[in-house]
């Protein structure tokens, strides 16, 4: 355990208000507030050290792109990953899993052929493999959680066909926060030789990753939510499969020559890194790496859990509260809605007018809100900052928006 209070004094804006009371930030599944270090780099990278990167010769090119290229080997250790060059770089989760569908899969898979899911997965680990089924006739498997919210391994396990193709599956469900025993189904996988694509957009965030250790394929995860900027982000890919990709985007850095008649790729990682990346907000994300292993993975995780364990216990307590999925493996993440009440965006509004900022929609995971059987839910999910004192507040204000709308 840490002192969150010195962890708090380092995010700038969590000593703002918000509607003249202290700012409740619970919105960190959206995306988490970035520390005075992270501000810093990126001010210092765009006031002393900016150019484009890599075909540069002078000065501040040569900076920028050893700063730049520095956040590979950051972004390596932070996922327990022996080679960077196994590290692609890109603007978040979004961009790296479109990017082993059309670079990977696309090429790879016919009609008839399997891709097994989770029904928790968020848009961005959906819709790129609805574009296989549209376009190449490939079927989607749902995997159900149970009535608590979590996912049995031995489900997954079972989902597997020969015609299976690939697993793509949410490490920590960004609208229950239960957490998926990744290793396992890895496991099981590796042994009927289907790969096993990790969105770790949520994981990444709330526990110590070791890519090597899980055994999956690929591994995405976006900075935004891991205290860097939004425009950052990285996925983990296997030798193995980085050998059968293809490129998805053409243009500058991925190429080694081009004429009229033809084109040699470079190498990768640059082979799938096209055109001027984000470099500033890159920088940035290897600085908030570094500052949370600073602070520790487990230290965090710890931090989290006994977060969570005391909203658990909080939220219990309101007896008109519907609080989705009741499953101890979770991450700090809570949906919930209110009986007899309001609209998901109404309870939010009254909670933004007590200073807390919390999420209230579908949250980009349509099958899930279809099995839950709601349109929509309000989602409070923490980050390393947060306090017990914090979930005092929310139900504070949970307590008031009942008392306005029961
Ligand atoms: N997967 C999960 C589980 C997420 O929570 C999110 C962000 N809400 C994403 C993918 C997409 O991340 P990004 O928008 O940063 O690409």
């Amino acid at each position: 355990m840490y002192d969150v209070n010195a962890i708090r004094a380092d995010f700038p804006i969590l000593s703002r208000t918000v509607n003249d009371k202290p700012l409740v930030y619970l919105d960190n599944g959206a995306s988490a507030q970035k520390p005075q270090v992270v501000i810093d780099a990126i001010t210092t990278a765009y006031s002393h050290e900016y150019a484009n990167v890599h075909r540069g010769l002078h000065t501040l090119s040569n900076i920028a792109t050893e700063k730049y290229e520095g956040v590979r080997a950051i972004i390596a250790r932070f996922l327990g990953v022996a080679n960077e060059d196994q590290i692609i770089l890109n603007s978040g989760t979004t961009e790296g899993i479109n990017m082993v569908a059309y670079s990977w899969a696309m090429p790879r898979m016919q009609a008839g052929d399997e891709i097994v899911l989770s029904v928790m997965e968020h848009h961005a680990n959906i819709v790129p493999w609805h574009f296989l089924r549209e376009r190449q006739g490939v079927a989607l498997k749902w995997v159900d959680v149970d009535a608590t919210g979590a996912l049995e391994t031995q489900k997954v396990i079972d989902a597997i066909t020969p015609k299976t193709k690939l697993i793509a599956i949410t490490q920590v469900s960004n609208v229950l926060g239960t957490k998926v025993d990744i290793k396992a189904i890895c496991d099981a996988a590796r042994a009927q030789g289907v790969p096993v694509l990790v969105d770790g957009s949520q994981g990444a965030v709330h526990m110590p990753v070791n890519v090597d250790e899980l055994g999956c394929d690929f591994y995405a995860i976006t900075g935004h939510k891991l205290y860097g900027p939004s425009g950052s982000g990285a996925i983990y890919v296997h030798k193995d499969r980085l050998a059968e990709m293809r490129p998805f985007m053409g243009g500058g850095d991925m190429i080694r020559e081009v004429s009229k008649e033809e084109v040699t790729y470079n190498d990768p990682p640059m082979k799938f890194e096209a055109g001027t990346p984000g470099i500033v907000q890159t920088i940035g994300f290897g600085v908030a790496l570094e500052y949370m292993m600073g602070i520790g993975m487990q230290a965090i995780a710890a931090h989290e859990d006994d977060l969570c364990a005391y909203a658990r216990s909080r939220l219990s307590g309101l007896n008109w509260l519907n609080v989705q999925g009741s499953t101890a493996n979770k991450a700090a993440i809570f949906s919930f809605t209110m009986e007899g009440a309001a609209h998901a965006h109404d309870i939010s509004t009254i909670l933004d007018k007590k200073g807390v900022a919390v999420r209230a929609g579908h949250h980009c995971a349509g099958p899930l809100m279809d099995h839950l059987g709601v349109r929509a839910t309000c989602r409070a999910s923490f980050g390393m900052y947060n306090t017990r004192d914090e979930v005092d507040v929310l139900i504070d204000a949970l307590e008031l928006a009942h008392d306005l709308f029961a």
